[in-house]
């Protein structure tokens, strides 16, 4: 038998496991993993963060074992570790940005000190570069302005505001920007709305606000991925709004990203909102047909492959919702090829596309129907499902609805809550979340959800 490398064994598990999992569990845990090693009894997978590993190993182990087995052909123990994300790996180590502070990382990952934010990295992913960004119409606009941030910090346009999608290529831009900065001697500080969260928190718990205070104050450039998962709690955004103001009106730069635009963050005060209007709000739009195909060139061949345009064009013109689906797609295929000896022709991309798309179009299923449909599967009406009761019954088949709203027609936990009843995101995140789990652990809900879908989507 063939010796395949981790990565490449990792890749076509991915390759299985996106056509299983669903897609927003797909992404958050298991985009961004990789294959590390394996011998004869193990194989281990590379996990950005400790949380990620807890929830995989909770979570997925099932799914993700057989799936290593069925693709190594023989039995084998899944472990998982963290891996520091925003280290270069060894080859890549010639780019010189972010690099002399990114050792510090390594101790951290052992032993997560009280104040993890004292020494946390201050590398950014390699991969996430302005040269690699493919510009379009749709994010000439966000583009520019990250540029821009980066030549004169803290005066063009401050905040700059970016809002898209997902995967439309924010987190890359401030990445980008992190980069750009480290080259020309700006310190840049990228951090997510959950770690900032995490941070505040922990500063409060352990009187250590000062701390916290110096550590966001030394940045000249702050970088806030997804503030739309800033935590409710109302202290929370009481932290940021002072951070913000404090680094704002000391003249320093802070690019904030989102899925939404300032308006639509419910759950911000008005005056961070209005705060937020003050600088520039660019918005990602998804690339045309030509953009697309500019990035599948692009990308086929940073990974070293040539596809022939008639290849590029089938992909461009059925995958349209955002870039990292166009990426899967790629990989997917490349996987095939490399792995399973399918060898890329216009009708094997086209079949694997097929499969793919099989599903029904999400938007044409109207989110009233779902909760009709979970109603009569547990023999209750929908106002039941909507209102204030908690018997343990209702309760599941709230979760069951919220599961089935988040996870295939992908509202977001705002919208849900509001549906049933104007309940808060959070308790929607929770209660998809433990769907989900069930699912994932073949629990007792996994053959409920299963029926209610079929009678949904057929
Ligand atoms: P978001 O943060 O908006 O969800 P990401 O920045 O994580 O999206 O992008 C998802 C993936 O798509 C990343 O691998 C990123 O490199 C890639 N990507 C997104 N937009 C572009 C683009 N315009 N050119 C090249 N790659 C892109
Ligand atoms: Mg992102």
């Amino acid at each position: 038998m063939i010796e395949l490398s981790s990565k490449d064994v990792w890749r076509a598990v991915l390759g299985e496991l996106e056509l299983q999992v669903p897609k927003p569990s797909f992404e958050t845990w298991l985009r961004e993993t990789e294959g590390l090693n394996h011998d004869d009894s193990r194989f281990v997978v590379g996990v950005p963060t400790p949380f990620a590993v807890e929830w995989l190993e909770l979570r997925m182990y099932q799914s993700i074992h057989r799936a290593v087995e069925r693709v190594v052909r023989r039995p084998l123990d899944v472990q998982f570790q963290v891996k520091n994300q925003a280290l270069p790996g060894p080859a890549e180590t010639a780019d010189a940005s972010g690099i002399a502070e990114a050792g510090k990382g390594l101790e951290e990952r052992e032993a997560r000190p009280a104040h993890a934010y004292a020494n946390r990295t201050r590398g950014f992913n390699q991969r996430y570069t302005f040269s690699s960004f493919v510009v379009g119409p749709g994010s000439q606009l966000a583009y520019s302005a990250s540029r821009a941030v980066v030549d004169s910090p803290g005066e063009a346009y401050n905040p700059l505001f970016i809002y898209s999608g997902v995967g439309l290529g924010k987190t890359h831009l401030l990445h980008a920007i992190g980069h750009l900065c480290a080259e020309q001697g700006v310190s840049a500080l990228y951090v997510t709305s959950e770690q900032f969260t995490n941070d505040f928190i922990s500063a409060i718990r352990n009187r250590s606000t000062e701390e916290f205070r110096d550590y966001y104050r030394s940045a000249e450039v702050l970088l806030m991925d997804d503030v739309q998962f800033l935590s409710g709690k109302e202290q929370t955004h009481e932290g940021f709004f002072h951070t913000f103001n404090d680094l704002h009106t000391s003249g320093r730069q802070v690019v904030i990203t989102s899925d939404r635009p300032p308006g639509e963050l419910v759950l911000l005060q008005d005056r961070m909102r209005s705060r937020f209007e003050w600088g520039l709000i660019a918005d990602i739009e998804p690339p045309d047909l030509e953009t697309r195909m500019a990035i599948l060139a692009f990308k086929a061949a940073q990974l070293g492959v040539k596809l022939a345009d008639g290849i590029i064009e089938l992909i461009a013109k059925r995958v349209q919702s955002n870039v990292r689906d166009l990426e899967g797609m790629l990989n997917q295929i490349l996987a095939y090829d490399r792995i399973m000896n399918i060898p890329i022709t216009y009708e094997a991309v086209s079949n694997l596309l097929d499969s793919r798309n099989s599903k029904p179009a999400k938007d044409s299923i109207a989110p009233e129907s779902i909760l009709e449909r979970v109603a009569t599967h547990y023999g209750m009406d929908t106002e039941t499902l909507s209102g204030p009761r908690r018997t343990k019954e209702v309760a599941s088949a709230r979760q069951v609805a919220m599961y089935l709203l988040m996870y295939e027609l992908e509202l977001s936990p705002t919208q849900i809550g509001r549906m049933l009843g104007g309940r808060n995101h959070a308790t929607v995140i929770h209660g998809a979340g433990k769907v989900n789990g069930d699912i994932q652990e073949g629990g007792p809900l996994r053959q409920d959800v299963l029926t209610i879908k079929e009678m949904i989507f057929s």
